[in-house]
Parts: C-alpha cells; sequence; structure tokens
C-alpha cells in the first residue's frame, strides 16, 4: 500500500537525490502544521519548537526505511507525536478532544468492562512479537482504510461518525448514540457490522500477505478468528488517521465550498471530534491565510505610496 501523493513523491525524491532545495521545500510544506500541532499539545511556546525540529530529524534519520505506507504528513504527526508523549514522561492524551473532555472523571464510576485495557497489554496478546505486531498494524490500517472509503463514497457519513466515536474517540455505546442521535442498539449493530467487516478483509489477505500466526488455525489470540481489541483499532486509527480528510478538504471546509453532506461531517470531525491533526492543519490554513492577507495588503500599500516617496 502506497499512500504517498504525487507532491509527497517529488519532495521525497529530491530529499533523496540529495537536490538542495528539497529539504526546503519538505520543512516549509509541514512545518506550520506541525508546530498548530505541537502547540496544542505542549505549553511552552520553545519545547514546541523543539519538538517540531525534532520530527524533521526523526524523518532524516528513518527516510531510508519509510515506504510511504501512510502518507508524509501523518508519517510526520506520528513522530512528533512520539516525541512529544517521551517528553511527557509517557503520559498521554487521546487525539480526540472529546474522548479527553468526556474522560475528565466518568471512569470512575465506569465498569471494569467499560475501562479498555492498556494497548501494550492488548498488543501482547493480539499479536506476539514485534514483527508480527508490525505486520497486524499494517493490515488493520488497510482494512479500517477501505471500510471508511466505503463510507466515504456512499455519503453514508452516519455510520462513518458512528465508528469514529466508537474506535477513534473509544466512547460507549450509549455516548456514541446520544452523540450522533441513534440508539443504542443500532449502535452496536454498526459495531458488530463493521468489526466483521474488518475481520473479512483480514482473511481475505491473510494466506499470501502475512506471516503465519503462531497460534493454531481457529485458536482465539488468532488475529483474524476473532474481532481485534478496540485499544488495538484506535492505536491504528491514531496513526495512520485513516478517516481524517484530506488537507485540501479541511480547505474547502474552512471556505465553505464542501457539498452538505461533507461539509456536515468535516464539521464533526473538526468540532464534534475534536481530531487534533486536522485542527492543527485548520489552524495553520488560517494562519497561512493571515499571512497571505498581510502580504497582499503590504504590496497594496507599497505600490501605492511608491509615488510619494520618489517625490521626497
Ligand atoms: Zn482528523
Amino acid at each position: 500500500m502506497n499512500a504517498l501523493s504525487e507532491a509527497e513523491r517529488y519532495l521525497l525524491d529530491a530529499v533523496r537525490r540529495g537536490d538542495e532545495q528539497g529539504w526546503p521545500q519538505l520543512v516549509d510544506r509541514y512545518q506550520g502544521r506541525l508546530l498548530a500541532f505541537a502547540r496544542s499539545r505542549v505549553r511552552n511556546a520553545s519545547d514546541a519548537e523543539d519538538r517540531v525540529q525534532e520530527a524533521f530529524i526523526g524523518l532524516l534519520r528513518g527516510l531510508e526505511k519509510f515506504r510511504g505506507e501512510c502518507s508524509l504528513e501523518t508519517y510526520l504527526f506520528s513522530i512528533l507525536r512520539r516525541r512529544i508523549i517521551d517528553s511527557h514522561r509517557g503520559k498521554t492524551n487521546s487525539m480526540c478532544l472529546l474522548r479527553d473532555t468526556l474522560r475528565g472523571g466518568d471512569d470512575e464510576d465506569a465498569g471494569p468492562e467499560a475501562r479498555l485495557p492498556a494497548p501494550d497489554l492488548t498488543a501482547s496478546t493480539y499479536a506476539r512479537n514485534a514483527e508480527h505486531r508490525g505486520e497486524l498494524h499494517r493490515a488493520l490500517a488497510e482494512a479500517i482504510t477501505d471500510l471508511v472509503s466505503g463510507y466515504k463514497e456512499a455519503l453514508n457519513f452516519r455510520e462513518l461518525k458512528v465508528i469514529e466515536l466508537l474506535f477513534y474517540a473509544q466512547l460507549r455505546n450509549a455516548q456514541v448514540g446520544q452523540a450522533v442521535g441513534v440508539e443504542a442498539g443500532h449502535v452496536a449493530t454498526i459495531k458488530t457490522r463493521s468489526l466483521s467487516r474488518i475481520r473479512k478483509y483480514l482473511l481475505n489477505r491473510t494466506p499470501s500477505d502475512s506471516p503465519e500466526s503462531p497460534e493454531a488455525p481457529g485458536s482465539s489470540a488468532s488475529p483474524v478468528s476473532s474481532d481485534p481489541p478496540e485499544a488495538l483499532l484506535t492505536e491504528v486509527w491514531e496513526d495512520h488517521r485513516p478517516s481524517c480528510p484530506k488537507r485540501s478538504t479541511i480547505g474547502g471546509y474552512h471556505l465553505g465550498t464542501l457539498e452538505p453532506a461533507w461539509q456536515d461531517y468535516v464539521d464533526f470531525h473538526l468540532n464534534n471530534l475534536g481530531c487534533r491533526f486536522c485542527l492543527a492543519n485548520l489552524d495553520d490554513l488560517k494562519e497561512s491565510e493571515d499571512r497571505a492577507h498581510m502580504d497582499r495588503l503590504r504590496q497594496r500599500v507599497l505600490q501605492s505610496t511608491v509615488g510619494f516617496l520618489k517625490k521626497s
């Protein structure tokens, strides 16, 4: 799976070739959105800049290994997020504002079944070794991307919102139902259906594409004979961002030029779900718009005053 756009491939090729313009162009293209993301996660402005710098260094260090499994933007965001988590000594927030808002205390009275196991614990029981785990992540990312693309093509944004709230924001069925105005029972149906589509995708892919499971066929720990744990889905969602709208779509949303169904969905993704990656993109777009306005005004002022300066 190669998720790179033509522009991203061009930039990466230029950097790999050692083209002098390649690296500055790449930095220019991504620094604004990365800084907007870091600023929303890190209080101190110079710390935020340090983390962005480290993310670019991380990209250069891993350049040979990066094969385009996700977009360059997503890859940079994931390095940056890890650097921020490291600098916070492992303390981590969700990538959805909504999840963090709801988590502010209501976990205490939730039953043990409502609390999701820590991602590492889940991943270790679901995937036995690091290599298998990497492969499983890739396979899951493809499966979720396939599911999400189906919803988007069919303009089925209601189900897309439901699975984002379930698997990206880790909300419980009743909370999801409230957020999108659907009965909790129907949320459960959508959940079962989407999990079974993910499982089916993995099953069809497994024989040739993935290493053999260390478990006997049909065992409960085999990735395809049981549903993937929800914490693992969230982990994959945060790393691969299968449902995040493109930056150009976020730009269209900002200008109000999208079709109504898309406008509504992107509004949900940004303002209800509160996807921090996409909010960073929106902030950066607004900032560059401000800069462009200022540049145009500056040009206008300078052009209209040039005659006065000559006279004096
Ligand atoms: Zn997003």
